[in-house]
């Protein structure tokens, strides 16, 4: 439920709202909107008497959230939630963020070349995962604690910031330690105890859609975020399972132009794990670009053809520099631009 205040109602107005809401054992959210200013109840049980709350000074109207998820809704928030990270990074807004890098941090040598080459090719964000989610547990697990150093490293030389995933609840306080975004994986994203700890880690979160997660399993996954008080979550549309093998996934696009009516927070789009061949990676980042997403996550590689995870679907460094110029055409044309790297040691 949302109390929603006139348009000049006074701060002790808006206070009295707040103690009113505490006072009936619910939680107030204030919320500032250029549009308006509203109180959030959160907590809500279906027995929340709104005669109490229409009938203080200064109240506009009570708004009933009608989706499941509240605080990731439209309704909840008008506005773009744009998210603000180190240097003036802005995830959200009218720029569009490239992420950039390999599937997995493999090696010193590895994890600079590749963030040398994304930067160069103009990625804000590095990517790279230390500790890896892996079908099978004979895989590459991932470097641990030693790639997150390696990742934070890269950060130091190029000003690249560092997007990396947390694997498990007890894992979410190291990686805050190095990440300047934390990534909530597909096989993740249903993972509550994570969602918990990762709302409470003061970082944002990158949340990936589940491999067969629908479009409100995602935004309800997001609510355990915001539930925690992150208001900084961005979504990620990584492809869901189909039946047909010509692509590792089913890139779902349309969840772009659905998740943007239904929510304020940002989408980014995963062409590399949504389709899973790197031949199909470009074309889609393209479409993603037009679609409207706020962000690409890419693999790169410096040497696809020796990577440890996911080397069929990482591009080759030329393929990178080609695909930033083409998007940064299709940003412009639909009045946009491509995010600038924040300088080095913001
Ligand atoms: C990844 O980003 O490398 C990854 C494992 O992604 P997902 O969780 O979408 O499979
Ligand atoms: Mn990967």
């Amino acid at each position: 439920m949302l109390v929603v205040m006139q348009h000049d109602a006074t701060a002790d107005e808006v206070r009295r709202v707040v103690e009113t809401i505490e006072e009936m054992g619910y939680q107030a959210r204030p919320i500032a909107g250029a549009q308006r200013t509203a109180v959030g109840l959160v907590g809500n049980d279906g027995r929340v008497d709104a005669t109490r709350l229409a009938a203080l000074r200064g109240v506009k109207e009570i708004i009933h959230v009608t989706q499941p998820y509240k605080q990731v809704s439209r309704e909840w928030r008008p506005e773009p939630t744009v998210v603000q990270l180190p240097g003036g990074v802005r995830i959200g807004g009218s720029d569009v963020v490239v992420i950039a890098g390999p599937c997995s941090v493999e090696s010193e040598q590895q994890i600079l070349e590749a963030a040398r080459l994304v930067r160069d090719g103009g990625a804000t964000l590095l990517r790279g995962g230390a500790f890896k989610p892996r079908t099978s547990p004979y895989s590459f697990q991932g470097l641990g604690k030693k790639g997150l150093k390696l990742l934070a490293r890269a950060r130091d030389e190029t000003g690249l910031l560092v997007v990396t995933e947390a694997l498990d609840p007890e894992g979410v306080d190291t990686v805050a330690e190095y990440a300047d975004v934390i990534q909530v994986g597909a096989r993740s994203m249903q993972n509550f105890s994570l969602l918990k700890r990762a709302g409470r880690c003061g970082k944002p979160v990158l949340l990936k859609r589940g491999i067969a997660a629908t479009i409100t399993e995602l935004l309800l996954s997001a609510e355990y975020l915001l539930a925690e008080g992150n208001q900084n979550v961005i979504l990620c549309e990584r492809g869901i399972r189909g039946f047909d093998s010509a692509t590792r996934n089913v890139f779902d696009l349309t969840a772009i132009p659905v998740v943007k009516e239904l929510s304020h927070l940002p989408i980014v789009a995963d062409p590399s794990h949504g389709t899973g061949r790197r031949s199909k990676v470009i074309p889609m980042a393209r479409a993603a670009v037009a679609a409207g997403a706020d962000g690409l996550l890419v693999e790169v590689h410096p040497q696809p053809d020796r990577a440890l995870s996911d080397g069929e679907q990482a591009l080759f460094p030329e393929q990178f520099t080609a695909m930033m110029r083409e998007v940064a055409a299709i940003a412009e044309a639909i009045g946009r631009k491509l995010a600038e790297p924040a300088p080095v040691g913001a």
